[in-house]
């Protein structure tokens, strides 16, 4: 990459819809929507680096700093050839990555962090009942214990935690997961628009 992208992180524990809102804003012009576990899972499963990606997410591991970012890197680039990315119009909405302060690190100068989203619910136990009903209604009773999901919840926000502290209080933009998929697309789109230029 020779010029940094114009980019937005997009953050947000499990069940906030940050999967969803991703697809959705990433759909719209202008906004190139690039989430690095889709990246990993379009590896061939049988090349080299396919074998890597499935050796760390079977064990529910990340995958090493310099891979992921060698391999989501050249992903970019690879659009950008292929006409699928315009830096020059486009902001890139990275879901995903960064996931630990390294990769933000690595990633400095390559992209332009000019907003980061923070999907978060107002309502914890609002977000716990979401996700419970949802691993009822899919049969996954596991996933349905509710101290589970605490804690999953948990993990995420303390991991995210030093990553959103790399970036600037001001691009921060916290916004609350649980009003409609609508409405908070709407909230996520004022906060972006201004800092989109
Ligand atoms: P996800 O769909 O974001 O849950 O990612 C699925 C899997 O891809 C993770 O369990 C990791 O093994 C790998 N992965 C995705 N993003 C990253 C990242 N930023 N750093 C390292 N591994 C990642």
């Amino acid at each position: 990459m020779s010029t940094a992208f114009k980019t937005v992180l997009l953050f947000g524990p499990p069940g906030s819809g940050k999967g969803t809102q991703g697809v959705a804003i990433g759909t719209l012009p202008g906004f190139f929507h690039c989430s690095s576990g889709d990246v990993f899972r379009s590896l061939d499963p049988e090349s080299e680096l396919g074998k890597v990606f499935k050796q760390y997410s079977t064990r529910g591991e990340l995958v090493p700093d310099d891979v992921t970012i060698d391999i989501c890197t050249d992903f970019l680039n690879k659009q950008v050839d292929a006409g699928k990315f315009n830096p020059a119009n486009d902001v890139l909405l990275l879901d995903g990555l960064p996931r630990n302060v390294a990769q933000a690190q690595a990633l400095d100068g390559k992209i332009d962090v000019v907003k980061v989203v923070y999907l978060e619910a107002s309502d914890t136990e609002a977000l716990v009942q979401r996700l419970k009903k949802r691993a009822l209604d899919s049969g996954r009773a596991d996933d349905a214990d509710e101290n589970v999901i605490r804690n999953r919840m948990q993990v995420y926000t303390d991991e995210t935690a030093p990553v959103l502290a790399h970036y600037p209080d001001n691009v921060i933009a916290k916004i609350d997961a649980l009003p409609t998929p609508a409405e908070v697309m709407r909230t996520i789109l004022d906060a972006l628009i201004p800092a989109i230029g």
